[in-house]
């Protein structure tokens, strides 16, 4: 056997799909990938992977793409999970650790995604792409689309990060800016698929790019020795990360890889300016509504409706964590204060999480000695718009 995939599954009504088709959604809700678990635990074990080389295909059979064919890949994953204990200070814990997403390629943790999905899409004979994006996205999609000779058209809001702007042509994408938010991006992309023959590349709207994502779930686990941490702040946009993350520990669980099956209480952490996901939360709501006058400088948590909602907020009420709001004027200063006390490049969405662990350990509802992990989904770097600054120039003393 080449691939251990067994079906696809909607995610709305458990509909079996087969694989190896072209799919992109069912009902207007995304796709699951189902694996036979019990021929992947005769075929390998945990310690056969940690003798593979450090990439997110490591994990290979817990993959979609046939083992027979190679990925489209850029070496990506494999991050590293750092433990922080001048900023745990800071906030009053003991034992912080920073999943570092901003070393991959792109800068951003969407390389995961996109090596997943393109190599699918090539796979598959798809020729051309198209994608809505707050950012990072984009260029994770243009880069790859290039590594694997796919034209990848690219719709952004009109403020996109400058530097999301620059990648995505400098890889030679047909990129444009849009007078709108990533939603207004997303039906140009779904109006027009059909005439521009574009397969619909946006978060959830095909299957693979949150397999991809997933890794970040089993990275950990491996990282922590097979033992999952007490709590996870994942930045929440359109929530792959996060639903990815679950998927991948249930995974493990009946895998039975993992030395206790305690899971951690995944904490979604959004912007103040765009909180869907928390708002339907704090509602009592499985499916959120369109979060109106979206604006935050964290770019990536700027997704105001997500085709995802119900599958973010099962996992985090599954897990017993909670989805909360972080505020705008604290991005600049917990950049600075994560970089200052550990060196590490925080994003703006990253600087959210910080915000909402400050609150949580305030609250009392994170303790002291729970271990703790926080993702830091990109690079400071590609930021110029939130952390803007001017160097004294030197004048030699008189
Ligand atoms: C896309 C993005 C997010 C949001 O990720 P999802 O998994 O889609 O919710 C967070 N941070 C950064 C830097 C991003 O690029």
């Amino acid at each position: 056997m080449n691939h251990y995939v067994t079906h696809l599954e909607a995610a709305i009504d458990g509909t079996r799909l087969p694989f190896g088709q072209l799919h992109g959604m069912h009902a207007g809700r995304p796709i699951w990938v189902r694996y036979d678990l019990e021929a992947i635990r005769k075929a390998v074990t945990p310690d056969e992977i940690a003798k593979r080389p450090p990439s997110l295909w490591r994990y290979r059979e817990l993959l979609p793409l046939p083992m027979d064919v190679e990925p489209v890949s850029l070496g990506e994953g494999m991050s590293p999970l750092l433990n922080c204990p001048r900023l745990a200070e800071h906030l009053g814990l003991k034992n912080l650790w920073v999943k570092d997403e901003s070393q991959l390629p792109t800068g951003s943790f969407k390389s995961r995604g996109m090596t997943a999905a393109v190599s699918m899409a090539k796979w598959l004979g798809v020729k051309r792409i198209a994608l809505p994006t707050a950012g990072n996205a984009g260029g994770a999609a243009a880069a790859y689309g290039a590594r694997a000779g796919l034209e990848v058209y690219v719709f952004m809001p009109a403020d996109t990060p400058s530097i999301n702007q620059m990648e995505t042509a400098m890889f030679g994408a047909k990129a444009f800016r849009v007078n709108g938010l990533i939603n207004d991006c997303g039906k140009i992309v779904k109006d027009r698929s059909a005439e521009m023959q574009w397969f619909d590349f946006s978060t959830l709207k095909e299957p693979y790019r949150l397999e991809g994502k997933k890794t970040m779930g089993l990275e950990i686990a491996e990282q922590f020795g097979w033992e999952l941490p007490d709590v996870i702040l994942y930045p929440t946009g359109g929530g792959t990360g996060l639903i990815g993350m679950w998927k991948a520990f249930q995974e493990l669980k009946e895998l039975g890889w993992l030395k206790s099956n305690q899971m951690p209480r995944l904490y979604s952490c959004q912007a103040e300016g765009c909180a869907p996901i928390a708002t339907a939360y704090a509602k009592g709501e499985r499916f959120a509504e369109l979060f109106p006058n979206a604006h935050t400088l964290a770019s990536g948590l700027r997704v105001p409706v997500a085709v995802g909602d119900f599958m973010i907020l099962d996992a985090i009420r599954a897990s017993g964590g909670q989805a909360l709001t972080g505020s705008e004027d604290s991005i600049s200063r917990w950049m600075s204060t994560g970089g200052q006390l550990e060196g590490i490049s925080f994003c703006p969405e990253t600087a959210i999480c910080l915000d909402v662990l400050a609150q949580l350990q305030a609250r009392g509802e994170v303790k002291p000695k729970e271990r703790v992990v926080v993702f830091n989904t990109g690079a400071a770097q590609k930021y110029q718009e939130a952390y803007s600054f001017e160097l004294p120039l030197y004048s030699p003393p008189a």
